[in-house]
This record gives structure tokens, sequence and C-alpha cells, in this order.
């Protein structure tokens, strides 16, 4: 083996790795600039009843405006504060300034159903994570009824146990639990039964190919006749197009998110969104 490719590949990997590392300490410390000076803003996307054409309820969605590097999605920073820990400060910033804008929207008569807000597993376990959300959800003087907590089945299902007790707490409350992403990760089917779950989000990755891809047709009718059975809502997500959209009604989902009916919005185009529908109601 020659001594210069073992030194090349060497120098490679160095600088590789040097270049990732910088980049994570310089994210880590952006973010948690971030939190401190407020960059930080929650856009929503509508949940919409397909077969009524109604508005039933809006997703939270955090978005990073960086002073210089502009606008950031949260699949480039989630995973980091996840890892860091930033993610539980971070998802409490989120659930105050989205709880905080969902309650004008509410008083302000225009019917913005119900709010979805994502929650990082981590939350779930911080041992002052309910009286942290009886605190906000007091102050905010909002219902609890209309709020729902999203959590991915990934996270949910790597610790099932530890999470029913917590869960159970937010159902009894009134709030509700709805799994993200169901059906990439691996559920348990006993836990889908002993846990207090309301809600299954079918993942966007088998809506794509909708309705040609065979496969995914499948899958798709699966999770909606389990839900059925289970006695579960179920809200496709992803749905782009119309024919997506026929499909996924016939075959028996009638809630759907995705850029059919609308793009995550920023809170000026939601309040033009909410009045411009409110008018067809
Ligand atoms: P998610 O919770 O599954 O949210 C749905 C994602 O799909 C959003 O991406 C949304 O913009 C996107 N989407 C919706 N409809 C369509 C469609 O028709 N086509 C396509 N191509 N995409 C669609 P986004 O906003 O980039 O968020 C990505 C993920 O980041 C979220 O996936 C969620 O897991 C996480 N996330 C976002 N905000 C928060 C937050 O405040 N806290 C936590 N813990 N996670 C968050
Ligand atoms: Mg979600
Ligand atoms: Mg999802
Ligand atoms: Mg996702």
């Amino acid at each position: 083996k020659a001594k210069g490719d073992g030194r090349n590949t060497y120098c490679f990997y160095d600088e590789a790795m040097t270049e990732r590392a910088f980049e994570r300490v310089f994210l880590e410390t952006a973010l948690r600039k971030a939190l401190e000076e407020d960059e930080l803003v929650v856009y929503f996307q509508p949940q919409i009843d397909a077969r009524e054409n109604k508005l039933v309820g809006m997703e939270a969605l955090v978005r990073w405006e960086h002073p210089i590097m502009g606008f950031i999605y949260p699949d480039k920073f989630i995973p980091l504060a996840e890892i860091t820990g930033m993610i539980v400060q971070l998802d409490r910033l989120v659930m105050k300034k989205a709880l905080t804008q969902f309650k004008k929207w509410d008083k302000a008569g225009l019917n913005p159903g119900k709010l979805a807000l994502n929650l990082a597993i981590k939350q779930i376990e911080e041992n002052d994570f309910i009286e942290f959300i009886e605190n906000i959800l007091d102050c905010e003087d909002c219902s609890y009824k209309n709020i729902e907590f999203e959590l991915t089945e990934n996270q949910i299902m790597n610790n099932p146990e530890a999470s029913i007790e917590t869960l159970q707490k937010l159902s009894d409350l009134g709030i509700s639990i709805a799994i993200d992403d169901f059906g990439t990760g691996y559920s348990s089917l006993a836990y889908l039964k002993r846990l207090p779950i309301d809600k299954l989000k079918i993942d966007r990755s088998f809506i794509k190919d909708l309705p040609q891809d065979a496969d995914d047709a499948a899958i798709t009718k699966t999770i909606i006749s389990l839900c059925s059975s289970l006695n579960l809502k179920v809200i496709a997500e992803g749905v782009e197009t119309e024919k997506q959209k026929n499909f996924i009604l016939q075959n028996g989902c009638q809630f759907i998110q995705g850029y059919y009916y609308s793009r995550p919005l920023s809170i000026e185009d939601m309040t033009k969104y909410l009045i411009e529908h409110n008018k067809t109601i």
C-alpha cells in the first residue's frame, strides 16, 4: 500500500471531520443565541376536513430567521436541538408563541379549530412538564380540548412504558395525542391500544406516490382501516395533488394536511387565510 494514499485518505477524513465539528459548534452556538434573541418564528399549516371543505385545525411549525444565514427549516436544527437537549427549551418557546397567537385568532372569532404542537419525547420526560403545561394553558386562558400534541412514532415506541404515565395525564386534562410520521417506525399494536392516543398521522412518504404506487396504496388503506378498528382518528400528511386527495377521501380518511390545501403560513398569511375561510363557512 502506497504511503501517500494512506496519508491523503487520513487528511481527507480529518478535514471533513474538522469541518463537520466546526459546523456543529457554530450551529449550536448560533441556536443558543437564537433562543435568547428570539429568532425563532412559528408558521401554521391548515388541517382540512376534505369532505366538508372545512378547516379543522392547524399545526405549528418552527422556523429560524437568522439575521445573516436567513430562513432556516427545522430539519436543519431540530436534530441538533435534540442531541444537545436544547429541544426542551425550544419546544416550550414554540408552544408559548403558538398558543399566544392561536388564542388571538380564537378571541377574534376566526374559528382556528385545534392547535397541533410537535413535541420531542425529551419534553415528556421532564419532571415539570405537566406543571408547565397547566401553567401556560391557564395563563393563556386556552381550552385544553383545543390542544393536540404530536409525537413521532419512533420516539414514542422507543420507550412506550416511560411515556404512558405522562401521556395519560395529558389525556386526562383533555389534551389529544397524535402519533406523527406513522408507518415509518416500528409500532407495537399492543401499545397502540394501551397508549392514550387519539390520532395517527400517515407519513407523507406513503402519500407521495399515490395513487399509482400499489404498495403505498395498500399501506395507506391498511393504516386507515387500522384506525377505524382501533377507534383512532386519522389524517394524511403531505397531500399535494387532487388525485392524492381523492384517493385518501375515497378510502375513508377525510382529514388532510398538505400543500394541496396550503403550505405552512406566517401569522400574517394565516390571519388572511382565516378571514377568507370564514366567509365561505
Ligand atoms: P412534521 O411534524 O411531520 O411536519 C410536517 C412537515 O411536512 C412540515 O415540514 C411541513 O411543512 C411538511 N409538509 C406539509 N405538507 C406537505 C406537502 O404537501 N409536501 C411536502 N413536501 N411537505 C409537506 P417542516 O415544517 O419543514 O418540519 C419538518 C419537521 O420538523 C416536522 O415534521 C417536525 O418533525 C419537526 N418540527 C417542526 N417544528 C417543530 C417544533 O416546534 N418542535 C419539534 N420538536 N419539532 C418540530
Ligand atoms: Mg408534526
Ligand atoms: Mg409528520
Ligand atoms: Mg417529520
